[in-house]
């Protein structure tokens, strides 16, 4: 149930962007965000030159526009200038081998330079990108190269050497693979075709509705879709980094995910820089002394991150931040999960502001609901559809579609269509796609609500709702009210088969350091939770795991946990990570 508690945001204060957000709630129209990007003449335009050209020829070449952490935490800074001539020469060594307009472009690389130099060529020579996760194992890969029929594929002799060659026979499409470090046979080398190819590349003009981007979603309700964006997308990623991010001109802005999975791309490439930024990249994995380190170091302004991340900060403790000064942080976005109340009211407590949750999916390609800089929070609360966003709460009967106004009704979230950044369909998978629509509503597969004031509150995925003993129990509800005692670091919960009651709900604990897995401590969740949330909520049972099994975007696998619980094949697990017992 939403909270009472509402944090006023500080940031509001501060917000630029408030004036022309209040402004422009009402009369938003996506033709008029249109005029803040450039475009190319004749109606067309090109992701990468919104992105990086059109502020070079403003005269902003000299900016900061890429500042790489390496692991070993030395720092390079690739300013406008450079990066415009890095993807010019990239985009070059794409024509020289023959690799035209539409071919289909994919990088295996970890977060170094090379990746985002590849993603912005690429989409400057007009071919398509597609990002994998570099931690993917072979098969992963395999498929995702195969559904999407790729072309080129960027990656590291280690990497090619270790995941792809033995591969190769299996991809009659790829012709050729281009690798940024290291020597392997069937490839090429990247960097002296770079240091020969001209650093000067006309972007080329596409149609708004030209293919830019696969992305393949992050299975955790199934077998990853892959997901097809067009270069439209950009007017999108512009303004919602503006609204809900409040990415201003100048900032130094962090995003911690990883390019392989979407956030990475719309919010870790191209809106940061169409909104001419400094982005922070940090090669290395997740650790709490490196992260506080690099916001206070690099004095970020804006950051973005996800809740695994921000519940693994909670768990290692405040002592972890102290003789830290973050005074530089303007505002803390998360997304990828629900966040839980408790974790919005600790960022406040830590950062003097609340995390700002926001949702949206590989499909919407764009923030859709979000706390904005202008809005006061209330924790646990995604927030409001973002101007020209319009969400309902939605029940689907065999009649048809009906949105349900009443506050607090659970429904399936569903938005009106018509946004750039709006996937343009699931790749080979039509059926699948036309499926998500109906009665003029895009279909989410979230289950959500919304309060009287119009904040959305986030239930469940639609497969993930227990039905026991005659109530509907979104498991977020309960996972939060767990997170709030101590020992909690993480939880997960889901319905297993019950009897009597239909399903009862099964809790999954990760306990923080320092305490023990007893059945003592067992009694006190199960006490602290049915106080909380009544008996007939309260889960009935509770196991302690190390960690939860969750995706390479850091997803809680609840559907893992079920067929784990009921004995049933595991599925597709591709892109599964931690998974302790
Ligand atoms: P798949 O579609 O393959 O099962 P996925 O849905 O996890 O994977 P993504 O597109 O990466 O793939 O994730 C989008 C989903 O993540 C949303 O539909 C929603 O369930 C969840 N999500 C994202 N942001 C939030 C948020 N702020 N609050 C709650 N859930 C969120
Ligand atoms: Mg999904």
């Amino acid at each position: 149930m939403p909270e009472d508690t509402i944090i006023k945001s500080e940031a509001a204060a501060k917000a630029a962007n408030m004036v022309d957000y209040a402004a422009t709630y009402d009369s938003f129209r996506w033709e008029d965000a249109r005029r803040e990007i450039d475009g190319l003449p004749g109606g067309h335009l090109n992701i990468a030159y919104e992105a990086i050209e059109r502020h070079v020829a403003a005269g902003h070449g000299a900016q900061v526009a890429l500042r790489w952490i390496a692991k070993s935490g030395e720092r390079t800074d690739y300013t406008y200038l450079e990066l415009s001539q890095l993807t010019n020469r990239f985009a070059n060594v794409l024509r020289s081998h023959g690799i035209e307009k539409g071919a289909r472009v994919y990088s295996l690389l970890g977060r170094t330079p090379d990746l985002y130099i590849a993603a912005l060529g690429t989409l400057k020579a007009g071919c398509v990108f597609c990002p994998l996760f570099s931690a993917f194992g072979p098969e992963p890969i395999r498929a995702r190269m195969e559904i999407g029929g790729a072309n080129v594929l960027i990656t590291t002799a280690r990497l090619y050497k270790r995941k792809v060659s033995a591969l190769r026979d299996l991809l009659p499409d790829l012709r050729h693979v281009f690798l940024s470090d290291g020597m392997a046979e069937g490839t090429d080398q990247l960097s002296p075709l770079m240091e020969a190819a001209s650093p000067e590349f006309t972007a080329e003009p596409m149609h708004p509705e030209d293919t830019a981007l696969l992305h393949f979603t992050s299975g955790t309700t199934g077998k990853p879709k892959g997901v097809v964006h067009v270069h439209d997308a950009v007017v999108a990623h512009h303004m919602t980094g503006r609204l809900a991010l409040d990415l201003r001109p100048g900032n130094t802005y962090w995003c911690t995910a990883d390019p392989g999975w979407v956030t990475g791309t719309s919010y870790g490439i191209i809106a940061p820089l169409s909104n001419r930024v400094t982005m922070i990249i940090d090669e290395a994995e997740f650790d709490v002394a490196r992260w506080y380190d690099i916001l206070d170091r690099e004095s970020v302004n804006v950051w973005y991150t996800a809740p695994t991340a921000i519940r693994m900060l909670m768990k290692a403790g405040v002592e972890a931040t102290k003789g830290h000064d973050f005074s530089s942080l303007r505002f803390m976005a998360s997304v990828g999960e629900p966040l839980n109340p408790e974790a919005v009211i600790w960022g406040n407590d830590v950062f003097g502001m609340p995390f700002h949750d926001n949702w949206w999916q590989t499909e919407t390609g764009g923030i859709m609901i979000a706390n904005f800089a202008a809005m006061d929070v209330r924790p646990g609360s995604m927030g409001k559809p973002l101007p020209g966003i319009r969400a309902g709460i939605v029940e689907v009967t065999e009649d048809g579609l009906c949105e349900v106004t009443k506050p607090l009704a659970i429904g399936e979230l569903a938005l009106r269509p018509g946004w750039p950044s709006m996937m343009r369909g699931y790749l080979h998978e039509n059926a699948r796609y036309e499926k998500c629509f109906r009665d003029g509503w895009y279909l989410t597969g979230d289950l959500a609500m919304r309060d009287s004031d119009g904040y959305f509150w986030f239930v469940g995925r639609s497969n993930d709702l227990i039905k026991s003993a005659g109530h509907l129990i979104g498991p977020f509800e309960v996972e939060s009210a767990l997170m709030e005692h101590e020992a909690v670091a993480e939880v997960a919960v889901i319905g297993v088969p019950d009897e009597t009651a239909g399903e009862r709900v099964k809790a999954f604990v990760g306990l923080k350091p320092g305490y023990a897995p007893t059945e003592e401590l067992m009694l006190e969740l199960s006490g602290h939770a049915r106080k909380r949330l009544g008996p007939a909520v309260a889960p009935k049972e509770i196991a302690f795991r190390k960690n939860l099994p969750k995706t390479r975007s850091g997803k809680i696998m609840r559907r893992l946990l079920r067929a784990r619980e009921l004995g049933l094949p595991e599925g597709d697990i591709s892109t599964l990570e931690s998974d302790e017992q």
